[in-house]
């Protein structure tokens, strides 16, 4: 066995799960580290908070005064905690997050003095952030890019730095950051949404949206992952057999932890409550060491960057259990890969959930109201849903058989298809009393009901409503939720805007009352948005053909995909609700491709390294060992050889087809990503999509074929079933 195999797995033999000391209850440690509202109330002059309350939740901003009060109070809660460092934390357009600690002390003169945090620091900061992708938003000459305090996400402390929430924006005040655009989409929901929440209840003052995520990854070893550049350097394996045992035998789906996850998980949960990400369940997913871990949801600003946080967080936990997470959408080819399921809702301060029934007619039709425009929001705008999921690793997993396909579709089960089928037959215009009395007793009147028996479920559908909630499930596991719900609280904002609109048209100008108005347009909707209803195997081949029918789109790939993004009515779109201007989605566009072209150039290099380098001189050991093996036996058998031999001769000449396949591909591949490499922007990822990509498998396919031919000892790559089940 190589070196690096074998002492790999000789180290992971040693490991023993670290025991987790668990002192205090959980819901003591909830929080702790996080400025929050209880923290705020101890350190904070009523005026200050009630400030800081305001700009929360209804957006005030807050005076100079007040911020040198916070900035003041934040410093003294968090020295007290043991921080040394404050950072403006953020969320670069590379999807991470980023921060730049500074000390809160200095030295003066060889002593050690306390540094500047007041207001000035708090609110605003200038990082050197030149390098950050910005998609020519910010040319290098004028390379200042400003991150400014979002008070609606707390500031909390993680290991000694005290974290500050910001969003990340130009000199000229285009967004840098994944917040940014969030922030404004979710504003526009609210407006939106709480101008057709008063049809409903006149005292109506904001809505929030909600997100639920549940985050999928693999845990494997942390030395086996590092004796893989390809997991290493891209997340995911380029080469491997798949193992005679996969996940055939559902054994490991909500089957019993192994005792070293269990530990990490029981560590990363305490890390979670002290920073306030209420996380609520944890199992094992489909496939051998995948997991999954969900919060109880929360406001969608605070749900993103909580997700963002656990994603640093896991990675940091996991070193301290000798363990790699691998949050790639498809690490293992064979086996299940990770998505992040988006749950979203909408709900008012007091907590009713807007998608969920209540007990009158009136509040039932609210329900119908949010729900109809959700489906009519997705079926005008499913190409804009799939480009904000768009990524290189999450095309692998989009369509295998395990995720939904790369055709957006909304599921919302066999009763309120049925509920929805009788409100298209509502009568134009005015409703006699009879129509009224029915349509509240027998139709709408009975979906609390049907929600109760809510068993109806469809786990193939990329968007599925499940009950209180829609479930926008092709999300991939090591996205920024910032991307999809930033696009889906647009579209609905928009659509709740131009709902609002004809409502009103028609109980001013066809003097309909509220309700009939209601119904009205809601019945156009139903039957406008048919076509992204589907209810049946989002995977099968059936669907691709039917949806073509219908006209959805179907982008397999990611430029494909990402197309739509600059399109004119995007753009009018996104401005329109105040989003994103032109620019601004520009240079997302043109950021998502060359971040798409650079992920293949990356892999394409190391495939090519480890198919060189690695793979063909093993087999050509191998060959050697052979060719001996025969040369001896023709010597002590003379002619008999041949038929001795007979074995021996046609594997070596099996591996030489393989090498010199290896070879050629090889070589034809690097040939075409030179080729990409002079192209730029789209052309430069097509050729990579279209050109270089389809190497990856035909190399794969011969260095994974001498995998089952050469000597177990002499294979340099730590094997699937290593990776996968040595615990
Ligand atoms: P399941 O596990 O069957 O998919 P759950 O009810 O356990 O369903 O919820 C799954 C996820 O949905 C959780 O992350 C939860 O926080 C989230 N969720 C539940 N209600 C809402 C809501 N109103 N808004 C957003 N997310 C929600
Ligand atoms: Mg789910």
């Amino acid at each position: 066995m190589s070196t690096i195999r074998f002492s790999a797995l000789q180290e992971i033999l040693n490991r023993t799960a670290i025991k987790v000391q668990e002192n205090e209850k959980r819901s003591v440690l909830f929080g702790k580290n996080v400025f929050n509202k209880h923290a705020m109330q101890q350190y904070l002059t009523r005026a200050a908070y009630e400030s800081v309350m305001n700009a929360i939740e209804k957006g005030t901003r807050i005076d100079r005064k007040i911020a040198d009060q916070v900035a003041v109070s934040m410093k003294d809660w968090a020295i007290a905690k043991g921080a040394t460092h404050y950072t403006h934390w953020f969320q670069p357009l590379t999807g991470a997050t980023a921060e730049k600690h500074d000390a809160f002390f200095e030295s003066i003169n060889g002593s050690l003095a306390m540094e500047k945090f007041d207001g000035e620091q708090l609110v605003q900061q200038e990082p050197d952030a030149s390098s950050f992708p910005n998609g020519g938003i910010r040319n290098t000459f004028e390379a200042r890019g400003y991150t400014a305090w979002d008070p609606t996400s707390p500031a909390f402390i993680y290991e000694t730095t005290l974290c500050i929430p910001t969003i990340f924006v130009s000199y000229t005040g285009e967004a840098l950051d994944n917040k940014t655009p969030l922030l404004r989409a979710l504003q526009a929901i609210d407006t939106h949404a709480t101008a057709v929440c008063k049809y409903f209840d006149k005292n109506a003052t904001k809505v929030n949206a909600t997100l639920g995520w549940e985050q999928e990854y693999f845990l494997i070893d942390e030395a086996l992952a590092h004796s893989r550049q390809d997991i290493l350097m891209t997340g995911r394996t380029l080469l491997g057999h798949i193992p005679a045992k996969g996940q055939q035998l559902d054994d490991h789906y909500f089957g019993s932890i192994p005792t070293r996850a269990m530990s990490f998980m029981q560590d990363l949960e305490q890390e979670c409550m002290l920073l306030g990400i209420p996380v609520k369940t944890r199992h094992n997913e489909v496939a051998p060491n995948q997991f999954e871990l969900a919060p109880i949801f929360e406001e969608v600003n605070l749900a993103v960057d909580h997700n963002s946080l656990l994603m640093d967080v896991m990675q940091k936990v996991s070193r301290r259990h000798h363990f790699k997470v691998l949050f790639h959408e498809k690490p293992f080819v064979g086996i299940n890969g990770s998505g992040k399921h988006n749950n979203w809702s909408l709900s008012t301060p007091n907590g009713t959930n807007l998608l969920s029934p209540g007990k009158t007619p009136m509040k039932n039709l609210q329900f119908l109201t949010f729900f109809v425009n959700t489906i009519k929001a997705v079926q005008e705008n499913e190409e804009l849903l799939r480009a904000s999921i768009a990524s290189a690793s999450n095309d692998h997993r989009l369509g295998a058989n395990e995720a939904p396909p790369a055709i957006i579709s909304v599921f919302i089960g066999s009763q309120l298809s049925r509920v929805l089928d009788e409100l298209e037959n509502v009568t134009k215009g005015k409703l006699s009393p009879q129509e009224k009395t029915d349509l509240k007793l027998n139709i709408i009147g009975k979906i609390p009901e049907i929600l109760l028996d809510n068993t109806d479920r469809n786990r193939t559908s990329a968007f599925a409503f499940t009950g209180n909630k829609f479930e926008f499930r092709a999300v991939g596991s090591s996205a920024n939720c910032a991307k999809p719900m930033t696009v889906l609280n647009t579209i609905v904002a928009k659509q709740l805007k131009e709902f609002k609109l004809e409502v009103d048209a028609l109980i001013e100008g066809k003097n309909l009352k509220k309700d009939e108005a209601i119904f009205n347009v809601l019945r156009e909707y139903i039957k406008a948005s048919k076509n992204i209803r589907f209810e049946g195997d989002g995977y099968g081949k059936a669907w691709e053909k039917e949806a073509q029918k219908r006209g959805l789109s179907n982008n397999k790939t990611t430029p494909e995909a990402l197309g739509v993004k600059i399109s004119k009515p995007a753009i009018d779109l996104f401005q329109e609700m105040n989003v994103m201007n032109a620019v601004e989605l520009q240079a997302r566009y043109e950021i998502s491709l060359e971040e798409y072209t650079m992920h293949l150039q990356i892999e394409s290099r190391v495939l090519g390294d480890m198919a060189r380098n690695h793979i063909v001189p093993t087999a050509i050991n191998y060959q050697n060992t052979l060719l001996e093996n025969t040369k001896n036996l023709k010597e002590i058998f003379g002619d008999d050889y041949k038929t001795i031999a007979k074995e021996q001769i046609e594997f070596i000449m099996v591996i030489s087809k393989h090498i010199t396949e290896i070879n050629a591909l090889t070589l034809k591949m690097i040939n075409e990503r030179k080729k990409a490499n002079k192209l730029e922007g789209l052309n430069s990822a097509k050729a990579y999509c279209n050109k270089v990509k389809p190497f990856f498998e035909q190399i794969r396919y011969h260095c994974d074929k001498l995998e089952t031919m050469v000597d177990d000892n002499l294979w340099p790559l730590t094997k699937y079933r290593e990776l996968l089940f040595t615990r």
